[in-house]
């Protein structure tokens, strides 16, 4: 086990980030702990996250796992036996919210046998025990990649207990989690005695749904459109309306997954503090645009989503293994190998095979859905970035980079993406985001210390070299995975 891993990191450090190389030298003393009350960053690029000019030469001072000061040197100057973090050369950076994750999902097909069908090789069931017994892969592969936050927005109820236990986890970033979804049909992906998806089936089930959240301290009450073939939206508003009243006594934000426009507008008109899919079939209209407004409702695009699955089933035709997209080695062995057999499973699993109907069908639906973006960024309604791991090929850690990347080629410009990478994800969080998403005095010191200019070309957080979770800082090659 690396000295990291344990959750203590001696010595003092330098960055140099120039060339990519870090060097540690473990030759100061420090407390009895090994944790010292006091740490510096010093000499590096601070971009904060609130879409503020970087600054220069700066220096970041932690204490007691809190940011006490993040500034010019002038204006934070390196305390008396401070440790220093040497990050000249480097950028500081806050730590990457992922506001759309399912850690019940575990990014591959055996949790989503919906998609693509290996219940024979991986029981759903054992593979849901699996995922409650160890999310800390997960965990690991988030800090290695940057992620300090995440907002796992549906999910079987053990979700839940993950926040208290990742709150002042060095080891882990923290976890928002709403549980399980009400949803506007009755979906079959359920356990025999647990549930993924509380079925909307009249007012009074909605309500005894959202108060059965409250109950069991739940981040948000997430809700699930999606209307079938015999449902009219005209049905589903009264629940809407129930759903908003009962979360409302409680002080719960409606969290929604809706990707058409008529029920994204439905979401909004029911007042939903997060938008957790990008609109895909049609144009967002001024009613849209001025409901979010009204709301002050944050839109994660959620923009890679379904290149995941593209990629999936494109493996199982060709018996070709995907690409896996992750620059530090964060993703833990078990899921590799996952991913590699996707290529030997053997077409005539799924109902989804590839064609060119299929890829029309997604060149269009990415086509609005960046167009999209651009229409919500212009119209100035606070965006956050999702990437919706755990669902096949979304791979709980780096999917960050091609989210934020996506969102850049969107027409996002590299800081709008960092913010919505950062701030304004703690944002979506709700009150379990609140000391989270900015380098700023008096918030939790989740920082990550950049081998790139961030502000050049969002790619740059790749390059991440030191995470830093609640004032303990990590190697990123101390948190790779090893095999
Ligand atoms: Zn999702």
């Amino acid at each position: 086990m690396s000295a990291a891993m344990e959750g203590h990191v001696r010595g003092n450090w330098s960055v140099a980030a120039a060339v990519g190389v870090i060097l540690v030298s473990a030759t100061s003393a420090t407390g009895a702990t090994g944790t010292p009350a006091v740490r510096a960053l010093v000499g590096g690029t601070l971009v904060d996250g609130t879409g503020a000019a970087p600054v220069k030469n700066a220096v970041v001072v932690i204490r007691e796992g809190r940011i006490a000061c993040a500034g010019t040197r002038a204006a934070c100057p390196v305390p008396k036996g401070a440790e220093e973090v040497d990050a000249s050369g480097a950028w500081i950076t806050p730590g990457i919210v992922d506001a759309h994750v399912h850690l019940s999902q575990t990014g591959w097909a055996d949790s989503h046998p919906d998609s693509l069908d290996v219940r024979d090789r991986y029981p759903y069931e054992k593979v849901q025990a699996g995922l409650r017994e160890h999310p800390e892969r997960f965990f690991r592969s988030y800090l290695c990649s940057g992620v300090t936050a995440v907002f796992d927005v549906g999910g079987y109820p053990w979700t839940w207990s993950l926040r208290a236990r990742t709150v002042t986890s060095p080891d882990a970033p923290h976890v928002a989690a709403v549980g399980p979804l009400l949803a506007t049909h009755d979906y079959w992906l359920n356990l025999p005695a647990e549930r993924q998806f509380i079925s909307m089936t009249d007012v009074k089930t909605v309500r005894e749904g959202v108060r059965y959240l409250a109950a069991n301290g739940a981040d948000g009450v997430g809700v699930w459109i999606v209307l079938q073939k015999e449902q009219r939206l005209e049905d589903v508003i009264g629940k809407l309306r129930a759903a908003r009243e009962e979360a409302r006594k409680f002080g719960l934000p409606l969290i929604i997954d809706a990707t058409r426009l008529s029920e994204a507008k439905e979401a909004l008109r029911a007042g939903a503090k997060v938008l957790v899919h990008s609109v895909i079939d049609l144009p967002v209209d001024e009613d849209f645009v001025a409901m979010a407004k009204t709301n002050g409702t944050i839109y994660c695009p959620t923009l890679n989503l379904f290149l995941g699955y593209a990629k999936m089933f494109d493996s199982v035709a060709s018996g070709k293994p995907p690409t896996v997209d992750d620059p530090n080695g964060c993703v833990d062995p078990a899921t590799r190998a996952n991913v590699a057999e996707t290529a030997s499973l053997g077409a005539g699993r799924t109902e989804h095979p590839r064609g060119e109907g299929m890829n029309t069908l997604l060149q269009k639906t990415q086509q609005v859905a960046t167009s999209n973006l651009r229409a919500v960024v212009a119209a100035g309604i606070p965006v956050a970035m999702g990437t919706d791991a755990g669902n096949s090929l979304t791979l709980h850690g780096p999917s960050v980079y091609a989210e934020m990347e996506a969102m850049q080629a969107a027409g996002m410009t590299p800081m709008q993406v960092l913010v919505a990478s950062t701030r304004t994800g703690a944002l979506a969080l709700g009150s379990a985001g609140k000391d989270l998403g900015t380098v700023e005095g008096g918030k939790i010191a989740d920082v990550l210390v950049v081998a790139a200019d961030p502000t050049a070309d969002i790619a740059a957080i790749r390059k991440v070299r030191l995470v830093i979770r609640a004032g303990v800082v990590h190697r990123v090659s101390d948190l790779a995975a090893r095999n």
